[in-house]
């Protein structure tokens, strides 16, 4: 772990400092409203940023808009409904949620960053683009906007949201009592999940991070600065978990992602992160 550590962060800093130059600024008029970012000197990071469309922004926007609306619902319907004797159920259900969001954080930036392409229809460029984007200019997040940042992870809290909504308008006191712990489950499931990718920035965001953060930071209560970086080497291929990275260390331990990339392999002959490399490639 040690020497990994140390390797990463010297490779690391060379990572980070490829990405973007100290051009001048220019803005990007996705929607009219976005700030100005940096031009990146890498000509792969360069052709990535400029595929984030118009429509892709008005996506994240109503994402964020729906997935946020639905969450506060439902975590108003979790205190009206909350009894002194569900506490325990509650912490422990929030606990799993956490968990459960570290490893699907995993999950999902394992499989965009280790299959699939740009060029796939719909889901290549705009949900495959960032992650293929964040290798070559990992610093491109920290100008990111708000929208910019979480719209995709709100996204896939939506369908979970509206049904526990759903469930909580459309059921019975009884039924709502016996469900508590799963909807509370839920829940913080959804709420980790739309912060992952904020966290992930802050891991990233060197200057005027807020105390609590670095606090949370330092005490590894969610991912901390150092221990991205491991992922940041290049071929990216571990420490995939980006909300706690509680997960990282005992996933590597058993091999977990390369025993599924060897598996995929060996059924489809398709070599992982090929389109990553492919990117990397496109220096100038
Ligand atoms: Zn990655
Ligand atoms: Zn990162």
């Amino acid at each position: 772990m040690d020497s990994l550590q140390s390797e990463s962060l010297t490779r690391s800093v060379l990572d980070e400092n490829v990405g973007s130059s100290s051009l001048p600024c220019r803005p990007v008029d996705a929607d009219g409203s976005h700030q100005s970012r940096k031009v990146p000197s890498h000509r792969g990071a360069r052709e990535l940023a400029q595929l984030y469309s118009r429509g892709k922004r008005i996506q994240e926007i109503v994402s964020v808009v729906v997935g946020l609306g639905l969450m506060m619902i439902n975590l108003c319907f979790v205190i009206y409904y909350f009894q002194p004797q569900f506490s325990g159920l509650f912490l422990l259900t929030s606990l799993a949620g956490i968990i459960s969001a570290d490893f699907s954080s995993g999950l999902v930036h394992w499989a965009a960053d280790t299959w699939g392409s740009v060029e796939l229809p719909i889901v290549g460029k705009n949900f495959i683009r960032p992650f293929r984007e964040h290798h070559i200019d990992p610093t491109a997040i920290t100008r990111h906007d708000f929208i910019e940042t979480n719209g995709d992870n709100y996204m896939l809290t939506v369908v979970p949201m509206a049904w526990v909504t759903y469930t909580f308008l459309f059921s019975s006191l009884s039924q709502i009592n016996d469900g508590y712990g799963w909807n509370c489950y839920v829940i913080l499931f959804a709420v980790f999940v739309s912060m992952t990718n904020q966290i992930h920035k802050w891991s990233h965001t060197y200057s005027d991070l807020p105390k609590l953060v670095k606090y949370l930071q330092d005490y590894h209560v969610i991912l901390p600065r150092l221990h991205h970086r491991i992922h940041h080497v290049s071929p990216h291929e571990t420490y995939f978990c980006i909300t706690t990275g509680w997960l990282n260390w005992p996933l590597e331990k058993v091999r977990f992602w390369n025993t599924l990339e060897w598996a995929i392999e060996r059924c489809t002959s398709h070599q992982p992160r090929e389109d990553d490399f492919k990117w990397a490639q496109k220096r100038n």
